[in-house]
């Protein structure tokens, strides 16, 4: 879908600093088949990724100045073009070129009801969901990190790309799809003829999954006993920015880049557990993340 906005300017987002809240100018705003939607200048709101949706949008509320509340039931990342003002979602974004200096990202929130531009309005994320992808989130950017340590041993040649633990990064070269869920999160594994090609050793890999996951869990739970901080940097700016996460495992520095929202210490943790099954062209990991306490 193509609107045309009049807008010559991307969205400053705040999430990657933890915000939950912003007050914020509406710049645009139409429905389109039933659906209310809203562009504000700043935005809390982390919006599902449109090359990488891995991690579901927010939701939350728009208050606008009387104090009616309007629904905000999902935000999605959009593209607009500085130059021409049209704002490009879905499948009409992702054919479009992310290197192009004209390009810049946009957060749409998908409203209960109509909205004005121009409107000042707060922005409020709701907290406790945000909370409960953030956990997952992070569970899994350590998962992946435990699982590229357990399948170290099955590399024959050392490949170029390791991760920032020394392992080489089975994770960023094998995985296809990743879903991020408030109790759960998914990651498929494709273990193809390029990856052995590269000297993966997929057979010996597949050949005790639980065996795997056990060592996965063994070294999870190894990770959790040094507490650190974790950043997602910049925590403020164009929602296009490219943003690090990082923390310190065992006080050794790790990263790796990321779009999503995160808890800010791993103490947030009380554990991360993975669980493995085989599918047709590789292997599928179940992340579970348990919070440390009920509170949000
Ligand atoms: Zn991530």
């Amino acid at each position: 879908m193509e609107l045309q906005t009049g807008l010559s300017n991307g969205t400053v987002v705040t999430f990657a600093g933890g915000s939950l809240g912003e007050t914020a100018r509406v710049v645009f705003a139409t429905e389109v088949a039933r659906e209310h939607l809203a562009v504000t200048d700043r935005s809390p709101f982390h919006p599902q990724s449109l090359s990488w949706p891995d991690q579901p949008g927010d939701r939350g509320w728009l208050i606008l100045a009387d104090g009616r509340r309007a629904t905000v039931l999902d935000s999605r990342e959009a593209l607009l073009n500085r130059a021409t003002g049209i704002l490009a979602t879905g499948d009409a974004a992702r054919a479009l070129k992310r290197g192009d200096p004209d390009i810049a990202a946009v957060v749409l929130h998908v409203l209960d009801a109509a909205v004005a531009p121009g409107e000042v309005v707060t922005l409020e994320v709701d907290g406790p969901f945000r909370h409960a992808l953030s956990l997952q989130h992070t569970g899994v950017h350590l998962a992946a990190l435990a699982l590229n340590q357990c399948a170290a041993p099955f590399w024959t040649k050392t490949p170029d790309d390791t991760d920032s633990l020394g392992a080489p990064n089975l994770d960023k070269a094998a995985v296809t799809q990743s879903q991020i869920g408030a109790d759960a999160s998914t990651d498929g594994y494709r273990l193809g003829k390029s990856l052995r090609k590269k000297g993966f050793d997929a057979a010996a890999f597949l050949s005790d999954l639980p065996g795997r996951a056990a060592a996965i869990n063994e070294t999870l739970r190894q990770m959790l006993t040094t507490p650190a901080p974790v950043v997602l940097t910049p925590g403020e700016g164009p929602l296009g920015d490219r943003r690090l996460w990082s923390t310190h495992l065992n006080g050794v520095e790790v990263s790796m880049p990321c779009g999503g929202t995160h808890v800010a210490r791993l103490s947030d943790l009380a554990a991360v557990e993975v669980s493995l099954a085989p599918t047709e062209d590789g292997f599928v990991m179940v992340t579970q993340s348990r919070a440390a306490t009920t509170a949000s």
